[in-house]
Order: structure tokens, then sequence, then C-alpha cells
């Protein structure tokens, strides 16, 4: 299986992920402007336990727009998102892909948040395109607020 390395643009952090993303998101929220620095985000999933990072990161937590929590790890010397996970998706990590700077890694197959996408950045044919977050990420939203309620 092939083994995807990737890592913070100092190199003091690295992360591997096992065989090929099936999740690719494109996501054009004003946070994930802000995190990248970028016009959007491109960045995939994988189930948290498969995500291999070596190196020390450090954690920056956010309230998301769905009101549930997103942890952000970083490099702490140049500040490259490594991984994060969300409340509304326990077990799964999302990766930026920039990190594998791999031309070949597999192509978005979703896009979130178009609204607030640069009107410039063209979006590739095929891309299921959504207005905010994705079904099934609004599905976890829900199952973590109603976890919230009873706890
Ligand atoms: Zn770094
Ligand atoms: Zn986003």
């Amino acid at each position: 299986m092939a083994v995807h390395t990737g890592s913070c643009q100092c190199g003091n952090v690295k992360v591997s992920v096992p065989g090929d993303a099936r999740i690719v998101t494109m996501c054009f929220c004003k946070d994930c402007q802000r995190r990248t620095g970028s016009a959007g985000s491109v960045h995939t999933y994988y189930p948290a336990a498969v995500v291999t990072i070596d190196g020390a990161v450090k954690l920056y937590s956010r309230r998301g727009n769905s009101g549930c929590f997103v942890n952000c790890h970083f490099s702490p010397d140049c500040g490259s998102t490594m991984f994060w996970t969300a409340e509304a998706s326990p077990g799964q990590a999302g990766v930026p892909v920039g990190l594998f700077a791999d031309p070949t890694f597999p192509p978005p197959t979703n896009a979130t948040f178009v609204p607030h996408k640069h009107p410039w950045f063209a979006i590739p044919e095929g891309v299921t395109q959504n207005e905010g977050h994705s079904a099934r990420f609004l599905t976890g939203v829900a199952a973590a607020l109603t976890r919230r309620q009873t706890e």
C-alpha cells in the first residue's frame, strides 16, 4: 500500500498516511482562508488512528461555523497545519494536502462553503459543491450536539 509522507515548511514535523485518500475536500470558509493564509484549503480525511505524526506539534482550538470545536495541530516553529480533529467528525483527522507537496495526490471530490470563494478560483468539473458544510459533516454536527446534551 502506498504511504504518503509530508512535512511542514521547516521540516521539524512529518506526517504519514497509508493508502490513497477517499475524500479530498476544498474548503473556502473564512476560517480556512485565515488558517492557510490563502484563498482556501485543500485537505483530506483519514481515520485519526492511521495518521502518524513525527515531531512535536502545538494545539489551537476554535469553535467552527457549526458551533462544534475544531482542534488544529501545527508546527510550532513554522506554523504549518499538520492535522486537525473536529468534534463533529469523531475519529477522523483532516490533513492538508499541501504537506505532501505531491502533484499526483488524488484531486478534490467536494467543495464546501463555495459562496465564500474568491470569484476567480475555478472549481474543477465533477467536484460536488456545497454552500456550507457537506451533508455528511452536518450529520456529525447534529450527533455532536446531541452528545453534549446527554453528557
Ligand atoms: Zn515546521
Ligand atoms: Zn473551512
